[in-house]
């Protein structure tokens, strides 16, 4: 039995129809062919006459993108993401923009050269993994080892930059109301991860929800770079090990980056919830442009 997440505005079309459902398949093909069977219709708004997926739909098993040849097993987990369609969701993000990234999700936003935007931890106590890449080549990104090179330390001061694997400036750090605890050390968490700490079945984590968050844009990045961990408390210790410890941002923290280039920007609402650096429950975070 696999698991098949739907988006929202996919199944207000087929009245009964779930954003979650389990379905006995062996393949992308025959699961999309017997939710047709229930829902009729569903086939052809995600298939073509090949038959391939349309080129707006993206499907995700177990986080790596599919093709409706991917094998499904016991407990695969599906995700069904609609691209938004033509280059106009790489628009630069309006001003007065509000996104609210649910707890253990992802979201995506475009932000232009010169403008700022702030992310807000709006509960306390939850980490986000941000991920900056440059809009116009996705493979120039926010590097974490060439930041920390740039600015000698572990993280940036306020009013110093982070940049790409190109050594550029994607993003100035420049202004932070939280007690500063924040790592760029750490990977993002990922399926793997969570395997290793013991969980059975699939679990939400930061690197597939980078995935889906670019997809909503009609992106793939080409690679998962190093985040930034933001409001993430991992200290070095004197021994030279990790401090693994809760996150001391208070609700309504937040920090604030100017973008250096026309940027895809990507924050993850962190879905750690087997180590104690967030609150027991997950809360959600936004990102605010001016
Ligand atoms: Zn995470």
């Amino acid at each position: 039995m696999a698991t098949v997440h739907l988006p929202r505005s996919f199944v207000v079309l087929f009245p009964g129809a779930a954003r979650q459902l389990e379905v006995e398949s062996r393949s992308v093909l025959e699961l999309i062919e017997r939710l047709d069977a229930d829902w009729p219709g569903m086939r052809n708004r995600l298939v073509d006459a090949g038959p391939s997926l349309r080129e707006h739909i993206n499907v995700f098993v177990d986080g790596e993108r599919a093709t409706l040849g991917t094998r499904l097993r016991s407990g695969s987990v599906v995700h069904v993401i609609p691209a938004i369609a033509g280059g106009a969701s790489l628009q630069p993000a309006a001003p007065g923009t509000r996104i609210v990234v649910p707890p253990a999700s992802g979201r995506a936003v475009v932000v232009g050269a010169g403008r700022t935007f702030r992310v807000v931890d709006v509960q306390g106590g939850q980490v986000g993994d941000l991920f900056a890449f440059n809009a116009h080549d996705l493979a120039e990104h926010q590097s974490a080892m060439h930041t920390r090179m740039h600015v000698n330390r572990l993280f940036p001061r306020v009013g110093e930059a982070f940049v790409t694997n190109r050594r550029r400036p994607i993003l100035t750090f420049l202004e932070d109301t939280s007690p500063g605890a924040h790592d760029l050390l750490m990977a993002p968490c990922d399926p793997t991860r969570y395997r290793l700490l013991g969980v059975e079945g699939w679990h939400a984590s930061c690197q597939e929800n980078l995935g889906f968050a670019m997809a909503e844009l009609g992106l793939a990045p080409r690679l998962v770079p190093q985040p930034i961990n933001l409001f993430m408390n991992t200290p070095v210790l004197p021994d030279g090990s990790f401090g693994w410890l809760p996150s001391p941002s208070r609700p309504g923290d937040h920090v604030a980056f100017r973008a250096e280039m026309d940027a895809v920007i990507v924050l993850t609402s962190c879905a750690q919830d087997r180590v104690p650096i967030n609150k027991p429950t997950l809360t959600e975070l936004a990102i605010e442009l001016p």
